[in-house]
């Protein structure tokens, strides 16, 4: 893929995907960059070696994909802003900004763009996020490969067919890897209340995440059948199992799953 990809805001999110895209061998030539910062434009021609703008219409005037990565409270007004260039352009437009509708966006730039909505997570950051798509109706298949090789800069992507699942997307992986945090969180609090010092509490915590992430994903079995395998009858896990069951850990997390996907609703 050779075509020219240009970022729209150079913060934490794009030079993940900057960094990510040249490290699969994509030509510096072909990206370049806008950000209002001086300090973030002189960020991308240090450690990337890329061109970047202040003024986002110069940058557009030869791309054929957009990526908009500035915040969503601002997304509105730069849409404003570059309008009458996308439109003359027509490029491909990938959002990655949260909540914001694909309808709104195409809108905002004047109507009639292939547009491509994407919901990453912050562990895209260190290149190993989890990434949702979703397409309108104008995207092609070609256009579809693009922004697919583009998220991919950042870890696993998967399409989704309707917008409303991007809100499904959200409450899962979107704000999932907090569920996470919250729960080792708990395990290192428990931990030391039996007895470990922090800094040993901590370190099993993380390998143990890890290392049960790694049995999921390399093993051919589903969770189930890998927490069966290390449950052993009256053992020390089942106890911990049944205890988890008995306060109803399954409806616990659906709750709070099901919350998350309404205020994702709620703010698109
Ligand atoms: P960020 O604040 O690091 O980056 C935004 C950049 O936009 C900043 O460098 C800012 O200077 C620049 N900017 C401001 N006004 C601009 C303008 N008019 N034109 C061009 N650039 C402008 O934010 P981020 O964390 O990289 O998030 C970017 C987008 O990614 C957001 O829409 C957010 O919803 C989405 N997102 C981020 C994460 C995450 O983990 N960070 C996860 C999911 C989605």
């Amino acid at each position: 893929m050779n075509a020219k990809i240009c970022f729209i805001g150079a913060g934490n999110m794009a030079k993940s995907l900057i960094g990510g895209l040249l490290a699969s061998g994509y030509e510096a030539k072909n990206i370049i960059a806008t950000d209002p910062s001086e300090e973030q434009r002189q960020a991308l021609g240090s450690q990337f070696a890329i061109e970047s703008f202040a003024d986002n219409n110069e940058a557009l005037m030869h791309a054929d994909i957009v990526v908009l990565a500035v915040k969503p409270q601002i997304l509105r007004n730069v849409c404003a802003e570059i309008s009458s260039t996308v439109q003359a352009g027509s490029p491909l437009v990938l959002s990655i900004a949260a909540g914001i509708r694909t309808d709104d966006i195409d809108r905002w730039l004047g109507g009639n763009l292939p547009i491509v909505r994407t919901m990453p997570n912050t562990p895209a950051l260190i290149q190993t996020g989890a990434t949702g798509l979703f397409a309108n109706a104008r995207v092609n298949d070609e256009q579809k490969s693009q922004a697919e090789h583009i998220m991919r800069a950042t870890g696993l992507t998967l399409w989704v067919d309707t917008e409303a699942k991007i809100d499904a997307v959200t409450a899962l992986s979107g704000s999932g890897p907090a569920y996470y945090f919250l729960f080792m969180e708990a395990m290192e609090n428990a931990a030391e209340k039996l007895g470990l010092d922090h800094k040993t509490a901590h370190l099993l915590t993380m390998q143990t995440a890890l290392g049960a992430a790694k049995m999921v994903m390399e093993s051919h079995q589903d969770c189930a059948q890998l927490r069966a395998n290390v449950t052993s009858p009256n053992g020390t896990t089942q106890k911990a199992i049944e205890h988890f069951e008995s306060k109803q850990l399954r409806e616990i997390v659906e709750g709070a799953m099901t919350d998350a996907y309404q205020r994702a609703q709620e703010l698109a």
